[in-house]
């Protein structure tokens, strides 16, 4: 009887430390973990969306470039932080949905780990190449990475991460297996990628749609079913003869495990206002993200997603890349 009193008035005095914690939240800056460097997609969309989040949480959001191994070095951090609401991260297709079919021993559980906040944007996969490569168009690309297969190089933002999983997808269809390149990011990439020392990258849209635009890369198929309102002169991939390769990315934000529900629902209540804000909207379209609306931001939506994209890659990624 008095363990269980113990017991009981322990979980009041939690429960209400909680509660204390919550209400005051956020009293002091929130870090925001970006598990790749700055410049690439994920930093772009943390930028943008924490930008709006902070102005409803009425504190600095500080984004936090932790990269490494795929950006799994940062989503490890990220999950054993102290569950308070000071540490988030922009996680991804790859941290969050394929990495655990590379990584044996990774440091999380992305289904058991977090606490969802929701889905921030969705990011069309491009196909881009360094401004000179000789070829007019995706068909010619095919033809011309067949030919050159073991010299021609693909840059890619590490084992697991979106531009290293959507480019073996592609190389499976192509039935070619070139060199793979790793940066810290796709940031970085990019700009080997404009200065010529790689050859190409699978990257998400929104990091390479003003490139593209302004000529210092080429565009040459986007893997969605229809063209992207931000760039109408690149042709999809079922125009350039692949209509089996459509694959989209996405970015959202995760908390530790065990952050309290208070906390939860005003960080997901800044993001719903940030992707339902018309300016906010207008930046990441601007620059092709897909954004969602209230409810495609939801907790709810944004377990299901992982839980759905696990089952999708870890096996694919078994089968598809040797360890
Ligand atoms: N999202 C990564 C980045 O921001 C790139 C990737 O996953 O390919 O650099």
């Amino acid at each position: 009887m008095k363990t269980m009193k113990k017991f009981a008035l322990g979980a009041v005095l939690a429960l209400s430390a909680n509660a204390a914690l919550a209400q005051g939240y956020p009293a002091r800056p929130i870090t925001m973990i970006v598990p790749f460097a700055a410049g690439g997609p994920t930093d772009v969309i943390a930028r943008i969306v924490g930008e709006s989040m902070s102005k409803t949480l009425g504190q600095p959001i500080i984004i936090e470039n932790v990269a490494g191994a795929g950006g799994t070095t940062g989503i490890t951090r990220a999950a054993k932080a102290a569950a308070d609401g000071y540490t988030i991260a922009m996680g991804h297709m790859g941290t969050h949905g394929a990495a655990a079919g590379l990584y044996p021993n990774m440091g999380y559980n992305p289904q058991t780990d977090f606490a969802p906040i929701g889905l921030a944007a969705g990011t069309p996969i491009v196909i881009v190449t360094r401004k000179d490569l000789p070829v007019k168009d995706f068909k010619e690309f095919a033809a011309y990475a067949k030919a050159n297969e073991k010299t021609i190089n693909n840059a890619n933002a590490g084992n697991g991460s979106v531009s290293h999983i959507t480019c073996v997808l592609l190389h499976d269809m192509l039935k070619i297996d070139p060199n793979a390149i790793p940066y810290r990011g796709t940031g970085p990439a990019v700009a080997d990628l404009i200065s010529g020392k790689v050859d190409y990258i699978c990257d998400q849209i929104v990091s390479v749609s003003a490139q593209i635009s302004g000529g210092t890369i080429k565009g040459l198929a986007i893997a969605t079913p229809s063209r992207s309102p931000s760039l109408p002169n690149v042709p999809t991939t079922t125009e350039s003869g692949l209509p089996g390769y459509q694959v989209s990315a996405w970015n959202a934000v995760f908390a530790p495990k065990g952050t309290p529900a208070d906390i939860t629902k005003k960080l997901n209540d800044a993001l719903v206002t940030a992707v339902t804000d018309p300016a906010t909207r207008k930046k990441l379209e601007g620059l092709g993200g897909v954004v969602p609306d209230a409810k495609g931001a939801s907790p709810e939506a944004l377990a299901a997603l992982v839980k759905s994209e696990n089952e999708r890659w870890v096996p694919l990624l078994k089968a598809k890349v040797k360890p």
